[in-house]
């Protein structure tokens, strides 16, 4: 019998495991021994689901996905694992009548930071999604022993900490040594002609090592679906290892899977970051071609069994290596093999900033992968002599795999893929009129869009119970397993019961946020005040900036005039800056220095307060996101491809304060231009300045006395005695131009940041506009996403158990 069926059950199960994993009596166990056996037993649980997925999918031949990613963001599992699998209740009662309190146990976990941001959050949710709505989705990724780093702030200035995520080991993992297999780097390629007339190629490497999974169990919602996310190590092969230099050999295996790059978006030359591509795709095609054959005879029919989705081009030696194992291995045909590696992969773009399309000297292609490199040309040469074919030789250039000494992945990416998509309307729009607009002269029908979602399970039943069983005792629990039914709640948005309820919750929420601030940092926040929170990556499009400088004016407009105050206004930021990244470094030192002076100053500080919660993190997100009034989404027109932060506040009951940005147009389409608040240039008005050279940041400065007030308090000495303390930022906005339209959206930001104040002074007209938000947000649940993709892309039937 299971040991979750009962409360007295569980008790005496986990009482026992515990004992007896530790030999001792459960009394003298610590809390980290009661987690590591909690989380034992909950996988063992989940086991007999796993092979049962296993089982089914093998027995009705179910088409499977592989989502590759270099990151995953997957934060605490520990309690969704729980809610999952519907035993949530019967644990947390059980724990209580040990005298223990659940929430114990879960900040024991730590937080799977294996990404940067919203590109590996996405990763997350889809997993949450494909396994909840019974599609065969694995995840096919790197076990980095160090997660991105931890930030700390320290005189005011971000310090990069080490991530252990893996101290207490993963409880969720299992070890599967025995299914390791070979990755090869460098050295050279030769080749011969066989008594069959084909070219045969032989690859001498001269580093070599084993790749092993860990597996881990993707649990969905309430049914038997639990699928696969694998990680791949790195180990030392035995067989190959050079002789000579060992402990060089040895290093080098260990830094292959040491840490996630903390680069969002800009390329950096270092070669260990391909290496881990490599590594990681090569791995995990051996693995699924060897799975395919072991239920099917050949590999003709993959694309009818396999899908694999590429998250944006890191991923994307998917392609030349899946034409190596079908050519050199298997024996195919150049054109048959295209046809099978085409009809199987499937591109997702995230980004259109030119500078952050990942790019590779052909030089260091070739050195690290010899034989890719080989094959990459080959597909090169092949598609120029379709363009060319095509009589499009002119547009050639820019839809070039190799080009300028450079391996162009994104281009790459599309000429192997069946499908290209953006991940917002605007941004697959400005992929198609724009971007990738010769691509599409050539083959219209592969682009298309794909919104992202978030998995509205973590982002609000489980990390906003409150707000969840409000909704239940509403409009009853169907949104649970059908997100858009959350539209219910438009029946009651008027009612004054309800929308007092709401504002009850919240209250609630921001109490819980703010007991974290002062434990954490001993700094009080007033919860009858507005709670304005932007966090996400700190990224000069993103445009922390832009916020900062509204504080400052409203923070100088409150010293010099004393009749000039403002309704109580907290504003949150939370943002890790790239280590190198000294702009962004210095945006967060201003956001922390102006936070010490505003929260410090008696005369202001009932009104306006400045927080920077360190170490932005998924475990954070779910403290800050259900307290939120105000949802900060205010990136530069046209350059946040998506953004899911914004449909995390939205599904919490937060008003976006947004340009016309990646998904923030899909949100005011959901709820109307009346319940949002929307302001500052569209991508039309930027591609006009830019186009005409009419911008000039210096105008704005020199027209615009608060804008000029702001500027001149970054160098005299207002905040800080270094004149030089925020020169980046000074240089940034005026001299080099302000690329990112800060100083001209300022004006029009300011405003309606007044406009929020006049809302939220309206209290039921505020909790009627959010509960509309909320009824809106099931659309952003991606399990809409995750049905579009396996219908339009992937063309995935449901598991038959
Ligand atoms: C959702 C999320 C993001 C993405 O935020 P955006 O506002 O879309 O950039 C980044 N980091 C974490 C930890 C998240 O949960």
């Amino acid at each position: 019998m299971n040991s979750f069926n009962s409360e007295a059950l569980f008790v005496e199960r986990f009482k026992e495991t515990t004992s007896d994993m530790y030999g001792r009596d459960f009394e003298d166990t610590s809390n980290v021994e009661r987690y590591l056996a909690l989380g034992n037993m909950i996988r063992e649980y989940a086991n007999s689901n796993w092979k049962a997925t296993k089982n089914a999918v093998k027995k009705h031949q179910t088409k499977q996905l592989y989502y590759f990613s270099m990151e995953f963001l997957m934060g605490r599992l520990l309690t969704n694992n729980l809610m999952n699998l519907g035993i949530y209740d019967t644990v947390c009662e059980g724990l209580k009548e040990l005298g223990m309190d659940i929430n114990d146990l879960e900040e024991i976990e730590s937080d799977a930071g294996l990404g940067n941001g919203g590109l590996g959050r996405l990763a997350a949710c889809f997993m949450d999604s494909l396994a909840s709505l019974n599609y065969a989705g694995n995840g096919n990724c790197i076990r980095y022993h160090y997660g991105l780093f931890k930030q700390k702030i320290e005189n005011d200035e971000q310090v990069e900490m080490p991530d252990c995520w893996l101290k207490y080991g993963n409880v969720w993992e299992v070890w599967k040594p025995y299914h390791g297999v070979r990755v090869k780097f460098g050295g050279y390629v030769d080749g011969y002609i066989n008594e069959q007339g084909k070219f045969v190629t032989f690859h001498h490497p001269d580093f070599v090592v084993r790749a092993v999974p860990y597996d881990e169990p993707i649990i969905g919602y309430h049914t038997k679906t639990t699928n696969t996310l694998r990680l791949w190590d790195a180990e030392v092969d035995e067989d190959t290892a050079p002789t000579g230099n060992l402990n060089k050999y040895l290093d080098d295996v260990t830094a292959l899977t040491a840490n996630v790059y903390p680069d969002d978006s800009t390329p950096e030359g270092k070669e260990l970051r391909l290496k881990q591509e490599y590594f990681f795709v090569c791995a995990g095609l051996s693995q699924i071609i060897e799975s395919h054959l072991r239920v099917y005879p050949s590999l003709d029919n993959l694309p009818e069994k396999v899908a694999i989705q590429l998250n944006d081009t890191h991923p994307v030696l998917v392609i030349p290596e899946l034409m190596r194992i079908l050519c050199d291995e298997y024996d195919y045909e150049w054109d048959d093999a295209w046809k099978i590696v085409k009809g199987t992969v499937a591109y997702t773009n995230h980004t259109v900033m030119a500078e952050a399309l990942e790019k590779w000297s052909q030089e260091t292609v070739q050195k690290l992968l010899p034989r890719i490199y080989m094959i990459i040309e080959e597909i090169d040469r092949r598609w120029k002599f379709e363009v060319d074919h095509l009589g499009l030789c002119a547009i050639y250039p820019n839809v070039a795999v190799l080009r300028e000494g450079q391996v162009h992945m994104a281009n790459l990416a599309i000429v192997g893929s069946h499908s290209v998509n953006g991940v917002a309307k605007l941004h697959s729009k400005i992929l198609v009129d724009d971007v990738f607009k010769d691509f599409v002269t050539i083959e219209p029908s592969l682009f298309n869009n794909k919104t992202n979602g978030i998995t509205h399970r973590r982002w609000l039943m489980y990390c906003n119970p409150q707000l969840t069983s409000l909704l239940e005792d509403t409009i009853g629990d169907e949104f649970k397993t059908d997100p858009e039914k959350l539209q219910d709640l438009m029946a009651y948005v008027e009612d004054p019961v309800l929308q007092q309820k709401f504002m009850d919750v919240k209250k609630q929420r921001k109490q819980i946020l703010a007991d974290y601030i002062k434990k954490t940092m001993n700094i009080d926040v007033n919860v009858n005040s507005i709670f304005d929170c932007q966090s996400k990556r700190l990224h000069a499009y993103k445009r922390q900036l832009l916020n900062i400088f509204n504080v400052m004016n409203i923070y100088m407009h409150m010293k010099e005039d004393p009749n000039y105050r403002i309704y109580p206004r907290t504003f949150f930021f939370s943002a890790k800056a790239a280590p190198s990244y000294y702009l962004a470094k210095e945006i967060i030192k201003l956001i922390n220095i102006v936070a010490d002076r505003v929260n410090n100053d008696p005369e202001t500080n009932e009104f306006l307060k400045v927080v920077f919660i360190p170490n932005y993190s998924v475990s954070v997100a779910e403290i800050l996101i259900p307290a939120a009034d105000v949802s900060e989404q205010i990136s530069t027109a046209g350059k946040e491809a998506s953004g899911t932060g914004n449909m995390k506040y939205m599904m919490n009951g937060a008003l976006t304060l947004g340009t016309l940005d990646g998904a923030n147009v899909e949100i005011v389409d959901q709820v109307g231009e009346e319940n949002a608040e929307i302001f500052g240039l569209h991508v039309e008005d930027i591609n006009h300045l830019k186009h005409e050279q009419a911008y000039h940041s210096w105008d704005y400065y020199r027209s615009h006395d608060e804008i000029r007030r702001v500027i001149d308090s970054l160098r005299n000495g207002y905040w800080t005695k270094d004149p030089d303390a925020f020169r980046l930022i000074y240089n940034d906005v005026l001299t080099q131009g302000d690329e990112f339209f800060v100083l001209a959206d300022f004006g029009g930001y300011s405003r309606a940041q007044t406009h929020v104040e006049a809302r939220y002074r309206d209290t039921n007209n505020w909790a009627r506009t959010m509960l509309i938000n909320i009824a809106k947000s099931g659309y952003f649940s991606s399990d809409r996403t995750i049905e579009e993709y396996a219908s339009q892309i992937w063309n995935l039937d449901k598991i038959v158990f």
